[in-house]
């Protein structure tokens, strides 16, 4: 199928849809002007756009407000990827790369290893540790060849059957895959292959992919892979494994990122180099936007995908997904996040006392803030590490139990204090709405909430859980406005040109979230699930 045959929208008019930054007059008509202190109502709690419906009150049906799910109203991580080929202990190895990568996802986790005949996999929901609780499920995984996969849902339910990696066996034999990003065109090219009569396990976009393989007439298992690349658009970093060699891929924009290095001889893959790390493994570099490893018992071989009109690495992989420790793109993260961290400083001064940071994505950045700002970093709120996604609240009626079981603010440190909140970035603001409550609560004099990122106007399509308008109090809203719906007595952000200063090569970077200017067409029914939306492979298994 070519990319000309999927429904296509011209212009995804983000951008004249109105960009909060952009807008001189609130939508509600002028600035708000309410204190937002404690106990004070906000604007935004009233209706009010084009949904009839409050920013809160479209949220309030959320898991976060009605099952008392821990608040993580954050933009999601992708996957984490790691991948190893020519090391007796491969599956132990990936375990560890995979335990560095957790981060990135804590849905479901699996590995996929090769004993040079045969495939073996386990995987299942919930963090590496529990999927691999039992001893026998890494012995069941003999072999000198592993990939392992941690997936957060970015297409496709969250569900056992989503869990990667996939395996398939096909004419080519034993072939395991798998994948973070998201695919653009992904309904179209299921749809084309249904109605060519394959026949799908899970609702995830990567299957398509494996699919695609499989009926490649291409007699290399590289080529194969290369002609069914060619056939998607949208950002990739792939793992495919058989019992022969191990492929690693990035698509040819750039999207995610995927690093190699050395244990020893061996060959490693990894979304991050925090994943090498655990392994002393030797970083060597990231792999080029495009590039093609293929790593068999012949060597490493690299080769190229047609190159994109453009690089577009995700700049939010610097500002929150990765981990600071790690190395992306070829950069530290932690060198550019405290640089963020140091501009918004410059850009957004604050008189005030303190910097505290919301921990601990933005722990960073808030140290570059107060180096830059000659303020004292202080640790004001503690995160507790120990709760689950699924946390289940007992008693609801309790306000803010949710952010609280979460973070605890530290009275002693910001009791009287004028603090300088600094956070890495918001999505809805629903979650920061309420620990300004906690930090008003513990005393502070004022808060001056500080953001190292622009406010997210645009949903993202290529792999980042923030896919619809509505996700995003940016999209709808002013800065004052979400200063008051948060209750800061200030609110500013880094601006673009800002967040583009820091980085090493702004024009390779994807900033489609902050500015509407997406480097591929998107079409116009994209939705995170769309095969469990059409009813397709109801059945869970
Ligand atoms: S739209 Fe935003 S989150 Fe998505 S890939 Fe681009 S920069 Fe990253």
């Amino acid at each position: 199928m070519s990319n000309r045959e999927y429904d296509v929208q011209t212009s995804h008019g983000c951008r004249a849809a109105g960009h909060p930054t952009r807008r001189a007059e609130s939508a509600l008509g002028g600035p708000a002007g309410l204190s937002g202190r404690e106990g004070a109502s906000s604007r935004l709690d009233k209706p009010t756009g084009p949904h009839g419906r409050s920013h809160a009150a479209r949220w309030a049906g959320r898991p976060t407000a009605r099952y008392g799910a821990v608040p993580d109203d954050r933009p999601r991580e992708c996957c984490g990827l790691f991948g190893l080929w020519g090391d007796a202990e491969a599956a132990r190895h990936t375990y560890f790369g995979l335990y560095a990568l957790q981060h990135r996802g804590q849905e479901a986790a699996g590995i996929a290893a090769s004993d040079g005949r045969r495939l073996r996999l386990h995987k299942g929901p919930g963090l590496v540790s529990q999927v691999f609780a039992s001893p026998a499920a890494l012995e069941g995984l003999p072999g000198a060849a592993a990939i392992g996969h941690n997936r957060y849902s970015t297409t496709g339910a969250s569900s056992v059957r989503n869990a990667q990696p996939i395996l398939i066996e096909s004419k080519r034999g034993q072939l395991a895959a798998a994948h973070n990003g998201n695919f653009v065109n992904a309904a179209a090219l299921r749809r084309s292959m249904e109605a060519d009569g394959s026949i799908f396990q899970t609702t995830t976009d990567s299957e398509a992919v494996l699919h695609l393989v499989a009926r490649s007439r291409q007699d290399a298992l590289p080529d194969a892979i290369e002609e069914s690349l060619r056939q998607v658009v949208g950002a990739y970093a792939f793992l495919f494994l058989s019992p022969e060699m191990l492929v690693a891929v990035r698509d040819p924009f750039g999207w995610r990122p995927l690093c190699f290095g050395r244990l020893g001889e061996a060959p490693v893959v990894a979304s991050e180099s925090c994943a090498l790390d655990i392994l002393q493994a030797e970083y060597v570099r990231s792999l080029a936007p495009g590039e093609m490893l293929v790593v068999d018992s012949g060597g490493v071989h690299s080769r190229r995908l047609p190159a994109a009109p453009r690089q577009a690495s995700c700049i939010f992989e610097f500002i929150y997904f990765a981990r600071p420790d790690s190395r992306i793109f070829g950069e530290k993260a932690d060198k550019i996040r405290r640089a963020f961290g140091r501009r918004l400083a410059e850009e957004a001064p604050a008189d005030a006392d303190i910097v505290v940071a919301v921990p601990d994505s933005a722990n960073t950045a808030a140290l570059g803030y107060a180096e830059r700002a000659g303020l004292r970093f202080e640790i004001g709120l503690i995160r507790n590490h120990y709760v689950g996604r699924t946390f289940i609240s007992p008693c609801q009626h309790e306000r803010d139990v949710d952010v609280r079981v979460k973070f605890n603010p530290v009275a002693g440190v910001l009791r009287g204090k004028r603090v300088v909140v600094v956070e890495d970035s918001i999505v809805r603001g629903t979650t920061l709405r309420k620990l300004i409550r906690l930090v008003r609560g513990a005393g502070a004099a004022e808060v001056h909430v500080r953001v190292s990122s622009p406010p997210i106007g645009c949903p993202c399509f290529y792999g980042i859980d923030m896919s619809t308008r509505e996700e995003l109090i940016a999209s709808e809203h002013t800065v004052e406005e979400i200063r008051d719906f948060i209750g800061a007595d200030s609110l500013r952000y880094l601006s673009v040109e800002g967040m583009l200063g820091v980085v090493p090569d702004p024009a390779a970077m994807c900033t489609a979230c902050f500015t509407g200017d997406y480097p591929t067409q998107v079409p116009a029914d994209f939705h995170k699930d769309p095969f469990e939306r059409s009813g397709k492979a109801s059945a869970e298994s």
